[in-house]
Protein backbone atom coordinates (compact mmCIF):
# COMPACT_ATOMS: atom_id res chain seq x y z
CA UNK A 1 0.00 0.00 0.00
CA UNK A 2 1.85 3.05 -0.83
CA UNK A 3 2.06 5.79 2.20
CA UNK A 4 -0.69 8.51 2.40
CA UNK A 5 1.78 10.68 4.18
CA UNK A 6 2.51 13.25 1.97
CA UNK A 7 6.17 13.42 1.48
CA UNK A 8 8.28 16.04 3.24
CA UNK A 9 8.09 19.18 1.18
CA UNK A 10 10.57 22.41 2.43
CA UNK A 11 8.95 25.28 3.49
CA UNK A 12 8.89 28.69 1.51
CA UNK A 13 7.96 32.01 3.02
CA UNK A 14 6.79 34.49 0.32
CA UNK A 15 6.95 38.00 1.48
CA UNK A 16 3.17 39.04 1.09
CA UNK A 17 0.46 39.67 2.45
CA UNK A 18 -1.65 39.84 -0.63
CA UNK A 19 -4.26 36.61 -1.44
CA UNK A 20 -4.05 36.74 -5.22
CA UNK A 21 -0.24 36.53 -5.27
CA UNK A 22 0.07 33.64 -2.28
CA UNK A 23 -2.61 31.46 -4.23
CA UNK A 24 -0.84 31.84 -7.48
CA UNK A 25 2.18 30.59 -5.69
CA UNK A 26 1.09 27.87 -3.89
CA UNK A 27 -0.08 26.70 -7.77
CA UNK A 28 3.00 27.38 -9.01
CA UNK A 29 4.95 25.87 -6.29
CA UNK A 30 2.72 23.45 -4.44
CA UNK A 31 4.13 20.29 -5.41
CA UNK A 32 7.77 21.01 -4.60
CA UNK A 33 7.37 23.78 -1.23
CA UNK A 34 5.06 24.15 1.78
CA UNK A 35 3.95 27.67 0.61
CA UNK A 36 3.35 30.28 3.94
CA UNK A 37 2.92 33.92 3.81
CA UNK A 38 2.80 36.75 6.24
CA UNK A 39 -0.88 35.73 7.35
CA UNK A 40 0.85 33.34 9.29
CA UNK A 41 1.83 35.61 11.43
CA UNK A 42 -0.59 37.10 14.04
CA UNK A 43 0.80 40.79 13.59
CA UNK A 44 2.10 40.47 10.15
CA UNK A 45 5.12 42.79 9.70
CA UNK A 46 4.36 45.83 7.37
CA UNK A 47 7.54 46.17 5.04
CA UNK A 48 7.59 49.74 3.71
CA UNK A 49 8.27 48.78 -0.02
CA UNK A 50 10.56 52.85 -0.65
CA UNK A 51 12.50 51.34 -3.83
CA UNK A 52 12.05 53.00 -7.26
CA UNK A 53 12.21 49.58 -9.22
CA UNK A 54 10.60 46.17 -8.98
CA UNK A 55 14.10 44.79 -8.04
CA UNK A 56 15.06 47.15 -5.42
CA UNK A 57 11.51 46.25 -3.82
CA UNK A 58 11.37 42.80 -3.81
CA UNK A 59 14.86 42.97 -2.63
CA UNK A 60 13.93 45.32 0.55
CA UNK A 61 10.88 42.64 0.91
CA UNK A 62 12.93 39.49 0.88
CA UNK A 63 15.55 40.81 2.95
CA UNK A 64 13.19 42.06 6.00
CA UNK A 65 11.27 39.17 6.11
CA UNK A 66 14.61 37.06 6.18
CA UNK A 67 15.87 38.53 9.33
CA UNK A 68 12.42 38.02 10.59
CA UNK A 69 12.59 34.41 9.84
CA UNK A 70 16.45 32.90 9.92
CA UNK A 71 17.30 29.92 8.52
CA UNK A 72 14.35 30.04 6.28
CA UNK A 73 13.59 30.12 2.68
CA UNK A 74 12.15 33.51 1.59
CA UNK A 75 10.85 34.49 -1.72
CA UNK A 76 9.89 37.70 -2.47
CA UNK A 77 7.71 39.12 -5.60
CA UNK A 78 7.40 43.07 -6.72
CA UNK A 79 4.99 43.05 -9.23
CA UNK A 80 2.96 45.25 -11.67
CA UNK A 81 1.40 46.52 -15.06
CA UNK A 82 3.55 48.56 -17.28
CA UNK A 83 1.82 51.15 -19.91
CA UNK A 84 4.38 52.20 -22.10
CA UNK A 85 1.78 55.06 -23.06
CA UNK A 86 1.71 56.21 -19.52
CA UNK A 87 5.07 56.40 -19.41
CA UNK A 88 5.51 53.02 -17.44
CA UNK A 89 3.14 54.18 -14.97
CA UNK A 90 1.62 52.37 -13.06
CA UNK A 91 4.23 50.22 -12.40
CA UNK A 92 6.44 50.10 -8.86
CA UNK A 93 3.00 51.84 -7.73
CA UNK A 94 0.36 49.15 -9.47
CA UNK A 95 -0.84 48.45 -6.11
CA UNK A 96 -1.34 51.72 -4.89
CA UNK A 97 -2.19 53.55 -8.15
CA UNK A 98 -5.43 55.19 -6.38
CA UNK A 99 -4.19 56.34 -3.85
CA UNK A 100 -2.84 55.15 -0.20
CA UNK A 101 -6.64 53.36 0.35
CA UNK A 102 -6.48 51.67 -3.17
CA UNK A 103 -8.51 48.44 -3.84
CA UNK A 104 -8.36 45.99 -6.67
CA UNK A 105 -11.25 47.49 -8.14
CA UNK A 106 -10.31 51.44 -7.46
CA UNK A 107 -6.91 50.91 -9.62
CA UNK A 108 -8.60 49.65 -12.29
CA UNK A 109 -11.14 52.05 -12.34
CA UNK A 110 -8.23 54.60 -12.69
CA UNK A 111 -6.54 52.89 -15.31
CA UNK A 112 -9.42 52.84 -17.52
CA UNK A 113 -10.49 56.41 -16.66
CA UNK A 114 -6.67 57.53 -17.57
CA UNK A 115 -6.60 55.71 -21.01
CA UNK A 116 -9.69 56.23 -22.25
CA UNK A 117 -9.03 57.88 -24.80
CA UNK A 118 -6.05 56.13 -26.08
CA UNK A 119 -6.73 54.12 -28.86
CA UNK A 120 -5.72 50.26 -29.77
CA UNK A 121 -2.32 51.10 -30.50
CA UNK A 122 -1.10 53.04 -27.33
CA UNK A 123 -2.99 50.29 -24.88
CA UNK A 124 0.29 47.96 -25.06
CA UNK A 125 1.23 46.82 -21.47
CA UNK A 126 3.13 44.21 -20.13
CA UNK A 127 2.85 42.68 -16.58
CA UNK A 128 6.60 42.45 -14.53
CA UNK A 129 7.11 39.91 -11.97
CA UNK A 130 10.82 40.23 -10.09
CA UNK A 131 11.02 37.63 -7.37
CA UNK A 132 13.89 37.75 -5.11
CA UNK A 133 15.13 34.77 -3.18
CA UNK A 134 17.14 34.85 -0.05
CA UNK A 135 18.24 33.92 3.34
CA UNK A 136 18.95 34.93 6.40
CA UNK A 137 20.19 38.49 5.06
CA UNK A 138 21.70 37.60 1.98
CA UNK A 139 20.44 37.47 -1.60
CA UNK A 140 20.62 34.20 -3.26
CA UNK A 141 18.92 34.82 -6.72
CA UNK A 142 16.48 37.85 -8.59
CA UNK A 143 14.79 36.32 -11.88
CA UNK A 144 12.07 38.31 -13.66
CA UNK A 145 9.35 37.23 -16.11
CA UNK A 146 7.18 40.03 -17.85
CA UNK A 147 3.82 39.09 -20.31
CA UNK A 148 2.62 41.48 -23.12
CA UNK A 149 -0.74 41.84 -23.81
CA UNK A 150 -3.31 44.83 -24.12
CA UNK A 151 -5.46 46.97 -21.57
CA UNK A 152 -9.35 46.57 -22.66
CA UNK A 153 -12.41 49.34 -22.57
CA UNK A 154 -14.06 47.95 -19.85
CA UNK A 155 -13.92 45.07 -17.89
CA UNK A 156 -14.10 41.30 -18.33
CA UNK A 157 -14.31 38.72 -15.92
CA UNK A 158 -14.03 38.26 -12.03
CA UNK A 159 -10.97 35.57 -12.06
CA UNK A 160 -7.35 36.30 -10.82
CA UNK A 161 -6.70 39.74 -9.02
CA UNK A 162 -5.27 43.23 -9.75
CA UNK A 163 -5.51 44.16 -12.97
CA UNK A 164 -6.03 40.72 -14.35
CA UNK A 165 -10.17 41.54 -15.78
CA UNK A 166 -8.88 44.49 -17.92
CA UNK A 167 -5.39 42.66 -19.42
CA UNK A 168 -5.61 40.59 -22.50
CA UNK A 169 -2.68 38.76 -22.45
CA UNK A 170 -0.49 38.60 -26.36
CA UNK A 171 -2.65 35.53 -28.49
CA UNK A 172 -5.17 35.43 -26.27
CA UNK A 173 -8.74 36.79 -27.07
CA UNK A 174 -10.20 36.77 -23.15
CA UNK A 175 -8.54 38.43 -20.17
CA UNK A 176 -6.78 37.05 -17.40
CA UNK A 177 -9.97 37.24 -15.49
CA UNK A 178 -11.57 35.38 -17.87
CA UNK A 179 -9.20 32.77 -18.67
CA UNK A 180 -8.37 29.67 -16.50
CA UNK A 181 -5.95 29.61 -13.32
CA UNK A 182 -4.26 26.98 -15.56
CA UNK A 183 -3.98 29.23 -18.37
CA UNK A 184 -2.44 32.43 -16.23
CA UNK A 185 -0.02 29.74 -14.58
CA UNK A 186 1.26 28.51 -17.88
CA UNK A 187 2.20 31.95 -19.62
CA UNK A 188 1.91 34.57 -16.87
CA UNK A 189 4.93 37.11 -15.94
CA UNK A 190 4.99 35.30 -12.73
CA UNK A 191 5.22 31.63 -14.16
CA UNK A 192 7.89 32.79 -15.69
CA UNK A 193 9.74 33.94 -13.03
CA UNK A 194 9.41 31.28 -10.57
CA UNK A 195 10.42 28.72 -13.79
CA UNK A 196 13.39 30.80 -13.05
CA UNK A 197 13.92 30.42 -9.49
CA UNK A 198 12.93 26.39 -9.58
CA UNK A 199 16.22 26.05 -11.94
CA UNK A 200 18.08 28.21 -8.99
CA UNK A 201 16.62 26.13 -6.73
CA UNK A 202 17.75 22.52 -7.91
CA UNK A 203 21.28 23.75 -8.08
CA UNK A 204 21.24 25.50 -5.22
CA UNK A 205 19.00 23.39 -2.68
CA UNK A 206 21.31 22.15 -0.80
CA UNK A 207 23.57 25.10 -0.30
CA UNK A 208 20.33 26.32 0.99
CA UNK A 209 19.30 23.95 3.00
CA UNK A 210 15.58 23.42 1.85
P1 LIG B 1 3.28 44.75 -5.04
O1 LIG B 1 2.76 44.13 -3.80
O2 LIG B 1 3.88 46.11 -4.83
O3 LIG B 1 4.19 43.83 -5.80
O4 LIG B 1 1.99 45.03 -5.91
C1 LIG B 1 1.71 44.36 -7.06
C2 LIG B 1 0.45 44.96 -7.69
O5 LIG B 1 0.57 44.84 -9.10
C3 LIG B 1 -0.79 44.16 -7.32
O6 LIG B 1 -1.43 44.70 -6.19
C4 LIG B 1 -1.63 44.29 -8.57
O7 LIG B 1 -2.30 45.51 -8.57
C5 LIG B 1 -0.58 44.32 -9.67
N1 LIG B 1 -0.29 42.94 -10.16
C6 LIG B 1 0.85 42.23 -10.00
N2 LIG B 1 0.75 41.02 -10.57
C7 LIG B 1 -0.50 40.96 -11.07
C8 LIG B 1 -1.19 39.93 -11.74
O8 LIG B 1 -0.72 38.81 -11.95
N3 LIG B 1 -2.46 40.24 -12.10
C9 LIG B 1 -3.04 41.45 -11.85
N4 LIG B 1 -2.43 42.42 -11.21
C10 LIG B 1 -1.15 42.19 -10.81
Amino acid sequence: MPSRTPPHRPVLWIATANPGKTREFKGLFGARFHVRDLHSFKNFPVIRETGRTFEANAKIKALALSRILPGQLILADDSGLVVPALRGRPGVRSARFSGPNATNESNRIKLLRVMKKLKNAARKAYFQATLVLAKDGVVCGVQHGRVWGRITHREYGSGGFGYDPIFIPKSFTRTFGQLTPRTKARISHRAEAVRGVMRLLSTKIHQLGG
